[in-house]
């Protein structure tokens, strides 16, 4: 009667004495330990078997007498506890172990399989939205939330940093836009995400879509040198694309760019950098755009 009630429980029941010889096991419970109905093993002597076969609860050792030896110092040192394992057959059980007199335990294993794959596909869910919330839909690069967290991780390291950043516009996009249309100009704005993401190869760079036609690209660690190279290297990529403009007087696109540099320590500094970038880039649209200021007022074009 009692051994039906616990069959029909759904859970894995076992009853180990002192020495951890099972003493009661339910039929779940054997079917765990894929050991016939009947037999009273000790507990080692399961954990050996289902080792050797792989069948049973999984455990990740190298050395599986070293794992017993620390799991059976484990297990009298509470009345009480709650872990969770995996088993080979694929399902998960909530373990609950407990203290009864003369030093017998008592195990029940309840099967939490599908809440846990729940969690883990919620889990993978808020990965993929996190992903989505900080990437542009249309270039496919960061966006000014992929900033803030790059913001975060940094101010979090403690350290200080040097960083480079290189904001980049497109010039006179909105003629552009108005004249060639709307799709057009998103296709435009893609060439040109494009050419900035093919002319980093520098591995701590973070190309960042800041919103309209206005790009940036932090470089840690990079020195000003390398900046200035990557600047280059987008500028001419753009220049290879051959984009037309139907305004601009060379008939294509031009992009305008702002360098600069800072050792970074706090939030605050990295505002001023982005602020130091904003007036390069400002500079070079008031100096006839098509042209990369650098921190030293060097303008190239
Ligand atoms: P400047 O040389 O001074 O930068 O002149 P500009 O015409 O490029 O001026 P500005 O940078 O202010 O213009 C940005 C234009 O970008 C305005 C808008 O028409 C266009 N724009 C902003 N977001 C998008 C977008 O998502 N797609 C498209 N196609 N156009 C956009
Ligand atoms: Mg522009």
């Amino acid at each position: 009667m009692t051994a039906r009630l616990f069959d029909n429980s759904g859970a894995a029941i076992s009853l180990f004495d002192d020495q951890d010889r099972l003493l009661y096991g339910n039929t779940q419970y054997y079917d765990l330990i894929c050991h016939p109905q009947g037999t009273y093993p000790y507990w080692p002597d399961i954990v050996r078997d289902n080792y050797a076969k792989s069948q049973g609860l999984i455990i990740g050792a190298d050395d599986i007498e070293l794992w017993i030896e620390a799991a059976l110092a484990k297990r009298r040192v509470q009345a009480y506890r709650q872990f969770e394992v995996d088993a080979w057959d694929g399902r998960w059980l909530l373990m609950t172990e407990t203290q009864i007199q003369d030093g017998g335990l008592l195990d029940i294993g309840v099967d939490i399989t599908e809440a846990k794959n729940i969690t883990t596909a919620l889990k993978q869910e808020y990965e993929n939205a996190l992903v989505k919330a900080e990437t542009d839909l249309l270039t496919d690069m960061g966006n000014r939330h992929a900033l803030e967290r790059l913001r975060n991780i940094l101010m979090s390291k403690g350290r200080h940093f040097q960083v480079t950043a290189l904001m980049i516009d497109i010039d006179q996009f909105k003629p552009y836009n108005d004249t060639l249309g709307h799709l057009q100009g998103d296709l435009c704005l893609r060439q040109v995400a494009q050419s900035i993401r093919n002319s980093l190869r520098v591995s701590e760079a973070y190309p960042i879509r800041l919103g309209g036609d206005e790009f940036l690209v932090l470089m840690l660690g990079a020195p000003l040198s390398l900046a200035q190279q990557v600047a280059r290297k987008i500028r001419s990529s753009v220049r290879k694309s051959a984009i037309p403009h139907p305004t601009t007087g060379s008939g294509l696109i031009t992009l305008s760019m702002g360098l600069a540099s800072r050792e970074i320590a706090d939030s605050e500094s990295l505002s001023l950098l982005l602020k130091d970038a904003d007036d390069a880039l400002y500079q070079a649209k008031r100096s006839g755009r098509d042209c990369i200021i650098d921190p030293q007022g060097c303008s190239e074009s």
